[in-house]
């Protein structure tokens, strides 16, 4: 069974090499932007996003899969297992992040910080989603009835992640999620883990269903109210 100790520990591993990335992006960026002269060539900024999120993505989706092996072994689950990487996120999404990001770019005062910074959260987001996609692709082949978890992360987490993470283990294929669950904002760290049956996921459930319940008794049953009702109680995003 994963434990919070093994969840903590391969989040680590995967802000390491998040880590690793944004280092490289934030050298190649100061150089790209203080060798820049008149236009500003976006299609440049694109390919080396999308070469970045291929690399360190294929990184993350190992990770992945060998963690999925070793908590599926923990766990005892029957039959042989094979996890399979998820691939990166296609270069034409990766290509669409970095056009997006750097919009700040072209404003009548031109924010390069601003840029840099919309860029890395991309670039953050874009290398855990092959890792998340290889628990989630997994899950959904195992035999053993597997199923996953979003387990929350950090000092803080936004309400719609506590809201994902208040259902517990019952994520399997992206209808069953109803979709939401494989969405990740930005700099979200929260950890997609599999669990089996008989197991019980590495964290609080019932604290976040109390929380949910408790937001959900004042605002009704829309899910944006319940959502803005727990920023409320919560301070939280
Ligand atoms: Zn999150």
């Amino acid at each position: 069974m994963a434990t919070a100790a093994d969840v903590a520990e391969f989040r680590s591993t995967q802000r390491d090499l998040v880590a690793v990335a944004l280092d490289e992006l934030v050298r190649w960026w100061q150089e790209f932007i203080g060798s820049l002269t008149g236009d500003v060539p976006v299609p440049e900024i694109e390919a080396f996003t999308a070469s970045l999120v291929g690399l360190y993505g294929d990184a993350a989706a190992l990770g992945a899969a060998d963690w999925y092996e070793e908590l599926r072994e923990s766990a005892g689950a029957r039959g042989r297992f094979r996890a399979r990487m998820a691939d990166p996120a296609p270069a034409g999404q990766a290509r669409a992040v970095a056009r997006w990001a750097v919009g700040p770019l072209f404003g009548a005062e031109p924010d390069s910080a601003k840029a840099l910074e919309h860029l890395s959260g991309g670039v953050q987001r874009l290398v855990l989603q092959p890792a998340r996609q290889t628990i989630a692709d997994n899950v959904d082949r195992d035999p053993a009835d597997a199923r996953w978890a979003r387990v929350p992360s950090g000092a803080t987490t936004c309400a719609f992640c506590r809201l994902l993470a208040s259902r517990g283990a019952v994520y399997h294929s992206e209808e069953s999620a109803g979709g939401m669950a494989n969405e990740y904002h930005s700099k979200c760290d929260c950890v997609p883990t599999p669990v089996w049956p008989g197991e019980q996921e590495p964290y609080d459930v019932d604290a976040l269903v109390e929380e949910y319940a408790a937001a959900r008794e004042q605002a009704g049953g829309d899910p944006k109210a319940i959502l803005a009702q727990m920023r409320r109680d919560l301070g939280i995003n």
